[in-house]
């Protein structure tokens, strides 16, 4: 940084300014605004990078930037984004900023033609230049490929992830219905999976991986989706301003007059499990001003019709039955899933009251109301068995030695309220796992070469209120950046190590010690949750302070402070920890932890809906249940560890070997590589016999001073040459490796 150059340094609100240094100290800078001359301020020397010759001047990949650090990527991106140019490359990765408007032709048919078998780099960043690469990628290397989209939530992911499914199957489909259904199957999974939170009107509950898989010709044959545990805590229950999942209005909003009345569905005002969220909304698109000012506004206040003005759901509705024909439900089928979906919600009506006599137990509070025989009629169910199974729980007794007796035991009110909210999460969760299983039904294949798969998980979220819905999503998108970080730096280095390249090492910021806080055997935050649900007594207090106690000092953790307004109110409200993740410091409240970790259903009530007179119903909870050994288990109310299901499940796909150069390394790096062999069988032809004599290596060495390649622009390893971003279309003949 020289002397009156201007440079970027931090400002408390627009991340960095612009100014000049007017003196230095021995670790801060003395800068003076360029916008407030006289003005000077403070600021640590790393925090202080050097600026571009012009700032408004933007490039397309940050690589190409004089300097390159935190504030001129920055800049760059904001300068594109303000001429809608959203998309930027920073080598082979893109970086994608939400416009939240549609920017006209950015994806239209006309721009995927464009893109069509183009060399990254060739034309402006896209997304489509991404999917394009890894379909060539996958035809050259034949290799499967994986682009795995990540960002915090509503940055973009799942709107960018079907444009490349858009992309691959407009491009390189066969023009059959199989292209159309792997998009169509899009507003299903969402109807059932997205919900709107106070971060996204269209939020994904759940995490994704779809393949589009292609024959030998390289030409789309069919698709699959994995998905990864969907948030469950949501079907009963929602954070203030936030929704539960679209289908639950859209149905109330756009069912048919015969619809409605054969399930009985009102206005979602009427659901206890749609009525407790919120009635105020806002697009995430609003202004932090315009939110506050409608936080001041009284309108919210007032209980009016559950209705989210941003949210069209009547039309929502119709789109998705347009969705459902297309990718082949027919009547009987969408019918069936419509009659869970308002189950469900008649099941959330249900109370319970004390009963009057001395059992302790409850009863069905208002039984006049056709709330509990609604519920048993869409779900297949006696209305007596389903009355006694919210109520008691069943317990074999082996009194004597003698054969087990079953005695019901009563239910407390809130033990109860608790059975109809696990029933309700396990219907629900099947229900989605069918929609899932359907979809897939829909874009079938015999065989296949190889595919190219799109990961799209919930992104980081941190709010006013953070539970441990928020605490196994960003523990997700942590294991993600670990991913990135092991990916593109710590692989690469090594490998320019091995090749022998004589790069200078880059440091990053390892994430091991926040993932193992979380997952770490016996002494991880999920373990220690888990032992917490096995006690006799669990508690969210206990297990808090045991998770204090285990990680004293440790530097990803630490106790939030009390508020005033706790000690105001005499409570406690160190009843949670703050986890210092990759991107940012989140406070968890910890209160409910242990009931959220807890999917365990009554295994009497899992037996009666498996025994639906419904044969859709019955399917739902036939695959993973064998009735006689649930019937053994029935009254035991087991724990099944949801957090650790997550652990489990998370990165069984991640770590898919076809996961090859999507990410491959930055700036200062050598993103492209092809080793000396492949060159030579792809040259040789080209070349006079006293070259081919030579071996690979020295071939590829004169073949390079031949075509006269500025030696700044590659590096010879020991078995691959290695060039820098962008670089690699020096060889036109190149197409296997951009
Ligand atoms: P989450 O982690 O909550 O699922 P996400 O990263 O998947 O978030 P999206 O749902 O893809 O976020 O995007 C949020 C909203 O932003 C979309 O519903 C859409 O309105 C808008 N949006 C995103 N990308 C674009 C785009 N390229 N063009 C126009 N609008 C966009
Ligand atoms: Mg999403």
């Amino acid at each position: 940084m020289e002397d009156g150059k201007p440079v970027w340094a931090p400002h408390p609100t627009d991340g960095f300014q612009l100014g000049t240094i007017v003196d230095i100290g021995a670790d801060s800078l003395t800068i003076e605004p360029l916008k407030q001359k006289g003005k000077t301020f403070l600021a640590p020397v790393n925090q202080v990078f050097p600026a571009e010759d012009d700032v408004n001047k933007h490039v397309e990949d940050n690589c190409s930037l004089m300097y390159l650090n935190e504030a001129t990527l920055l800049n760059n991106i904001r300068v594109r984004y303000s001429k809608d140019k959203i998309y930027t490359f920073v080598a082979n990765i893109l970086i994608a900023v939400n416009p939240y408007y549609d920017i006209p032709k950015l994806y239209s048919s006309e721009t995927i033609k464009q893109y069509r078998g183009r060399s990254l780099g060739t034309l402006p960043p896209h997304v489509y230049a991404i999917a394009d690469k890894a379909y060539r990628d996958m035809k050259v290397l034949k290799m499967s490929q994986s682009i795995v989209v990540s960002g915090e939530s509503g940055a973009g992911k799942t709107e960018n992830t079907k444009f490349v499914l858009r992309y691959l199957t407009t491009s390189y489909g066969t023009g059959q219905d199989i292209d159309e259904r792997i998009v169509e199957a899009n507003p299903l999974l969402e109807a059932f999976g997205n919900a709107k939170t106070v971060r996204n009107n269209n939020s994904s509950r759940f995490g994704k991986f779809v393949e589009i898989h292609f024959n030998e010709k390289n030409a789309v044959v069919g698709g699959f989706v994995s998905h990864y545990l969907l948030e469950k805590s949501r079907i009963c229950r929602q954070s203030p301003e936030e929704r539960n999942y679209h289908i639950f209005y859209r149905l109330c909003a756009g069912a048919s007059e015969d619809i409605r009345q054969k399930f009985h569905l009102g206005s979602p005002d009427t659901f206890r499990y749609l009525n407790r969220g919120c009635t105020r909304f806002f697009a995430s698109k609003d202004t932090d001003k315009q939110i506050l000012q409608n936080r001041k506004s009284p309108e919210h206040m007032k209980s009016g019709p559950l209705k989210d003005p941003l949210l069209d759901d009547h039309g929502d509705f119709n789109r998705m039955c347009v969705a459902m024909k297309k990718i082949g439900l027919d009547d009987t089928e969408k019918l069936d899933l419509f009659r869970v979906v308002a189950g469900v919600l008649h099941l959330g009506n249900v109370d319970f009251e004390e009963a009057g006599s001395t059992s302790g137990g409850c009863t069905i509070k208002n039984q006049s109301s056709q709330t509990l025989e609604h519920c048993a009629e869409l779900l297949g169910l006696e209305e007596e068995d389903l009355r006694v199974s919210l109520t008691t729980r069943v317990m074999l007794t082996t009194a004597g030695g003698a054969k087990g007796t079953v005695i019901k035991v009563p239910l407390k009110v809130e033990q109860a309220n608790n059975a109809r909210d696990a029933l309700a999460k396990a219907v629900y969760s099947r229900l989605f796992d069918h929609v899932v299983t359907r979809v897939n039904q829909c874009f079938p294949f015999d065989s296949s070469a190889n595919f190219i798969g799109v990961l799209d998980i919930a992104g980081f979220e941190y709010f006013e209120h953070n539970s441990f819905e928020q605490f196994c999503i960003n523990y997700c998108n942590e294991k993600l950046q670990q991913f990135f970080n092991e990916r593109i730096l710590k692989e690469e280095q090594e490998l320019y190590q091995r090749e022998g390249l004589g790069v200078n090492e880059v440091h990053y910021v390892d994430n091991q010690d926040c993932i193992d806080l979380v997952e770490g055997k016996l002494v991880g935050i999920l373990d220690i949750l888990d032992e917490e649900n096995r006690l006799p007594q669990p508690s969210d207090q206990h297990f808090t302070d045991t998770v204090h106690s285990k990680h004293k000092d440790h530097f990803r953790l630490t106790v939030p402070r009390k508020s005033k307004l706790a000690v105001h109110r005499n409570v406690r409200d160190d009843e949670g920890f703050i986890v210092r993740h990759f991107a940012g410091a989140v406070c968890y409240e910890t209160t409910k932890f242990v009931e959220k970790n807890n999917d365990a259903l009554h295994m009497s009530l899992e037996c009666l809906v498996s025994e639906s007179k419904d044969r859709f119903i019955r399917d739902l909870f036939e695959n993973s249940n064998n009735s006689k050994d649930m019937k053994q288990k029935a009254g035991k109310l087991s724990f099944i560890s949801v957090g650790n299901k997550f652990k489990r499940i998370l990165w069984i796909r991640v770590k898919s070997p076809g996961m090859v150069s999507v990410l491959d390394l930055m700036q200062g790096g050598f993103p492209s590589r092809a080793p000396f062999h492949e060159l030579y069988n792809m040259y040789e032809k080209y070349m006079p016999p006293k070259l081919t004599r030579l071996d690979p290596r020295l071939f590829c060495k004169a073949l390079f001073k031949a075509l006269g390649l500025n030696e700044n622009d590659y590096k010879f390893g020991l078995t691959k040459v290695f060039f820098r971003p962008g670089k690699v279309r020096l060889l036109q003949h190149l197409k296997t490796i951009d």
